[in-house]
């Protein structure tokens, strides 16, 4: 199969990946915050093949993409006012609402849940493509199932050229982390998964908020977790990812006692001369941590080859979009972290 390279600035394309995705065909599609592979989520078959296509994990249900609440009701009932209060502060952005599923979503796309998860990116090719299609666009990160997220068309033909029918080519994601998940099917608010909408910012609009455990520390393959996703060994590089916590000095001393062949340093651009016989790669400064989120996954897929066996990774502190970045670099990492200053 061949993958069209539809450009989001073309006034084609808006039309052309809507018939594709009404035709229950897979088109990869630009968000502000990770590229997403979409199908038309009401439709089982198309479903099944986003599944096939990234190699997902039948369990782990899908976000389905609409343009605003209105459509959002279509799909899910016993909407909680909280959740118009989010969808106005926070849509068309990187918010995630988990609600009860209305019975016309199949429970391919919920993954067996009767629940589902709903979200109005802000990307406007990508609304437009829903809004034509007139359907809502399941979606997740278009990346193999795994592996670093895609935030470049290019990334997204790396992954899948030849296997998927297009990709629209928005540029580089905005945020470049994927969307804060928050449920809203129980008492207190739940974040699921931090994202491109800082947790301050959520517990501010909804007055409390809840933080998952799977959030903050790895999930046994067993446990049952309410995001079914946050399990799965997520975002890893081939080699084996090591946060090395401390200040800049500690840390720097830590890694040049151990850097070996087969090694790299993942750190924050103010600290590149800290590290110059260690092939440095920065992923964005550490006084401006939206620079973090945005030049993450495209870092760590530059790390991602045999060659690479071990990533000494420098980590922003769990805050604003650096809570993001830290719990992708944690799961990229399984957990792991040294703290370079209790160990030298
Ligand atoms: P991705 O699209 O790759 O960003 O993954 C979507 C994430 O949303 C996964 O972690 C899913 O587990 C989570 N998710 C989707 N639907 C639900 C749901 N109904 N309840 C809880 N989490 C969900
Ligand atoms: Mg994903």
């Amino acid at each position: 199969m061949k993958t069209l390279l539809l450009p989001a600035s073309d006034p084609g394309t808006p039309g052309i990946a809507a018939e594709l995705i009404r035709a229950g065909k897979l088109v990869a599609l630009p968000t502000e915050t990770v590229y997403g592979l979409g199908a038309d989520g009401l439709n089982e078959a198309a479903v099944a093949e986003i599944f096939r296509v990234k190699g997902r994990p039948q369990d782990n249900p899908l976000i389905l993409h609409v343009t605003d609440m209105a459509q959002a009701e279509r799909y899910c009932h016993s909407i909680p006012p909280a959740a118009y209060e989010l969808a106005a502060r926070f849509w068309p952005g990187p918010l995630t609402m988990v609600l009860p599923a209305r019975d016309c979503v199949p429970r391919r796309t919920t993954a067996g849940l009767d629940t589902v998860a709903i979200r109005c990116p802000e990307t406007a090719v990508t609304r437009q493509i829903i809004s034509l299609a007139g359907v809502p666009i399941a979606a997740p990160s278009a990346n193999l199932s795994g592996k670093p997220s895609c935030t470049t068309a290019g990334h997204v033909l790396h992954d899948h050229d030849g296997r998927i029918p297009a990709v629209v080519d928005g540029g580089p994601c905005r945020v470049g982390v994927e969307s804060t998940i928050v449920d809203l099917t129980e008492g207190t608010p739940r974040l699921l998964r931090p994202g491109g909408v800082a947790p301050e910012a959520l517990e501010a609009a909804l007055g409390r908020l809840q933080v998952d455990r799977a959030v903050l520390g790895a999930i046994d393959g067993d446990a049952v977790v309410k995001a079914p996703g946050m399990k799965y060994r997520h975002y890893a590089p081939q080699g084996k990812v090591v946060i090395v916590l401390g200040s800049r000095q500690a840390a720097a001393k830590y890694i040049h006692a151990r850097f070996g062949p087969g090694d790299r340093v993942l750190c924050f651009q103010e600290e590149l001369p800290l590290y110059r016989d260690c092939l440095p790669l920065a992923y964005g400064r550490e006084a401006e941590p939206e620079t973090l989120s945005a030049g993450l996954f495209s870092a760590l897929r530059e790390l991602d080859s045999p060659q690479v066996k071990r990533i000494f990774a420098r980590c922003p502190s769990w805050e604003g979009i650096g809570y993001a970045v830290a719990n992708r670099l944690s799961k990229a990492a399984g957990f792991v972290t040294v703290d370079a200053e209790a160990e030298i």
